[in-house]
């Protein structure tokens, strides 16, 4: 069906035409040639090597799709080496697209799925999201070129809520125009327009031309399906428009091949067919044979209606002719079904017969290789399923897990025996109302749990006010009272709803982060450290001033076990001090320099 091509073209074009770092790929061709695989020359997987790699990989993906699959494949190995998670990534991404673009779908979601599992990729930092939107959004697009509408989907969501999670417009605009192409391939027209409408809301805002006309396009191609063809002929010639102002030669080719299509189905045929002869130029400058070989045969259909049968059999040939070229099998189908019906209105029968004999003989065979692409589908799907299983990801984490469980039930017997303490107990700190120790460890040891069944990282930040002793002696008890107040007010204010701050006892807090680890640790113990510092403790008593050193560390340090969990941040706390205090430590020592 010829209204399916700008829908596909819009998809494909969404993840190809990223910024590309062009001068990465340039100073790589000036080094080692013009071929892309050069990096492999570069006999150490440094930093650099892996950024041309992904540069030249990139830029392949302007044009050469063999280069590209060779660049990216390298690039994969040399950030492998190189040991960056984001990058590492990127470099899969990159290939599974370069896979999937060369037609190896299989490979193409091995490289895909390989990317999402990148260990330390999927934690709260922020700055992973996208790379992890577009590996889901390429894992869309692989399935649904499968036919897989449903696997799809799935993805897509998941890439939705990454671009909602990091707001990223544009990011939300691509996938929304590629949510719409599914749904409305499931048939689901009316719920395909409002995904259109909002990526053509979201292009008009950040002024995307390109993005505008394709959406626009779509748009009208639905509303012709439903039949509401004021509304296709308004859509097509807007994208038209915007298209011939601004768009690439590709968008002006198909927005006026859509064109056409609005105006034969409004009943507009002399407009329509000056935009059937202006489309078909367009496709002819393009040299995209593919695209003509559509144009021309849904030309041919528009012709035959207007029971011009002479000149839609010359436009039926010309596409026939194309589709054979570049081995088009289902246009090759669909061109002698058309020419056989052509024939058998002219009363040419003998021609109508060879045509139809074609026909059915291409039915057959085409039949015959969707069911084997159907098998062949779902074996990819099931050894797909078998290496993830096998990925180094995937046993590290049954690992984990296993341990996890053991320790879980030591923790449970545990729990069991300090249920009723606990109970017993206040879980509220009388002076600063936050958590007391009891409470505070409770959830350390819910949360250790949780780390260990879920892989789900979470940090412990301890907090030791700085030579808190001189303030009750210079201001009074009193005052050093009204401080801990504060602090814990600080601390409270500065944490997240699901986090716990609590008082553990004279001048010293704690704080549990969840989703946290490594870097975000970091972050949040700092923001707490200045929040303390800065905080106008003059306004208490003139000449006051109030610091806190920190010692911070991740569940994923220790196995998710929270005694040693405990040792490392008071370990690290006791160093922030050693060091000079009013800091932040966070790396040394590590556990191994404990045990
Ligand atoms: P450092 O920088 O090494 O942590 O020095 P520091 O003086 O804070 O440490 P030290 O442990 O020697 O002293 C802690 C002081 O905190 C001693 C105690 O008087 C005071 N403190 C403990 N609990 C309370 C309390 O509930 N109220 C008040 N006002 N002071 C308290
Ligand atoms: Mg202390
Ligand atoms: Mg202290």
């Amino acid at each position: 069906m010829t209204a399916g091509t700008p829908w596909y073209r819009a998809a494909v074009e969404d993840l190809t035409t990223e910024a590309l770092p062009q001068e990465y790929a340039q100073k790589l061709i000036d080094e080692h040639g013009a071929a892309p695989a050069a990096p492999a020359r570069t006999s150490r997987p440094t930093e650099t090597a892996a950024t041309l790699a992904l540069g030249a990989a990139r830029s392949a993906a302007a044009g050469d799709v063999a280069g590209y699959v060779a660049a990216a494949e390298l690039a994969v190995a040399a950030c492998s080496a190189d040991g960056d998670p984001t990058r590492l990534a990127g470099a899969l991404v990159e290939a599974g697209n370069a896979a999937r673009m060369a037609g190896a779908h299989q490979r193409a979601l091995e490289l895909l799925a390989r990317a999402i599992a990148v260990p330390g990729l999927d934690d709260a930092a922020d700055s992973h999201t996208p790379i992890l939107a577009t590996a889901h959004h390429r894992m869309a697009i692989v399935y649904d070129a499968m036919g897989d509408a449903a696997t799809a989907l799935s993805h897509l969501r998941e890439a939705e809520s990454a671009y909602v999670h990091i707001d990223d417009r544009p990011g939300l605009a691509r996938v929304r125009n590629s949510l719409g192409i599914i749904y409305s391939r499931t048939g689901d027209l009316e719920r395909a327009l409002e995904f259109f409408g909002a990526c053509v809301a979201e292009a008009e805002r950040v002024r995307d031309a390109e993005r505008l006309s394709a959406g626009l396009s779509n748009i009208s191609i639905t509303t012709r399906l439903l039949g509401r063809y004021d509304e296709a002929v308004a859509n097509a010639e807007r994208a038209t428009s915007i298209a011939a102002e601004h768009g690439e030669r590709s968008s002006m080719a198909s927005s006026r091949s859509n064109l056409a299509l609005a105006y034969a189905a409004a009943g507009r045929s002399d407009e329509a067919r000056v935009a059937f002869e202006d489309a078909r130029s367009l496709h002819e400058a393009l040299g995209d044979r593919f695209f003509l070989a559509e144009h021309l045969r849904a030309y041919s259909e528009f012709l035959a209606a207007q029971d011009e049968t002479s000149s839609a059999l010359e436009q039926a040939h010309a596409s026939l002719a194309l589709a054979v070229d570049i081995d088009a099998l289902a246009l090759v189908r669909d061109g002698h079904e058309a020419l056989a019906g052509l024939h058998k209105r002219r009363g040419e029968f003998g021609l109508a017969l060879e045509h139809f004999e074609r026909h059915h003989e291409m039915s057959v065979r085409l039949d015959a290789e969707a069911a084997a692409r159907d098998l062949r589908t779902q074996k990819w799907q099931y050894e797909l399923d078998q290496a993830q299983r096998a990925t180094d990801v995937a046993r590290a984490e049954r690992a984990t897990l296993a341990s996890g469980y053991a320790r879980l039930e030591a923790l449970h017997e545990l729990l069991a025996r300090q249920t009723r303490e606990l109970e017993a107990r206040s879980r509220i700190d009388d002076l600063t109302r936050i958590a007391n120790r009891g409470a505070f460890e409770e959830r350390l040891h819910e949360e250790s749990a949780r780390a260990a069944r879920q892989m789900t990282p979470f940090a412990l930040v301890f907090v030791d006010l700085d030579a808190f002793k001189a303030v009750n002696d210079t201001f009074g008890h009193g005052v050093g009272d009204d401080v801990l107040r504060i602090v814990g007010d600080v601390l409270r204010r500065a944490v997240r709803e699901t986090d716990c701050a609590a008082r553990m006892g004279g001048e010293e807090f704690a704080v549990l982060l969840t989703g946290t680890s490594g870097a975000g640790a970091v972050r949040v113990a700092e923001k707490l450290r200045t929040a303390i510092a800065h905080h106008p403790w003059h306004a208490l008593r003139p000449g006051l001033r109030i610091t806190a050193s920190f010692g911070a560390a991740t569940s994923d340090e220790v196995d998710a076990d929270p005694t040693r969990l405990l040792e490392l941040a008071d370990a690290r706390l006791y160093h922030a001090k050693a060091a000079g205090r009013d800091r932040v430590v966070a790396t040394a020592p590590t556990l191994a320099a404990l045990e």
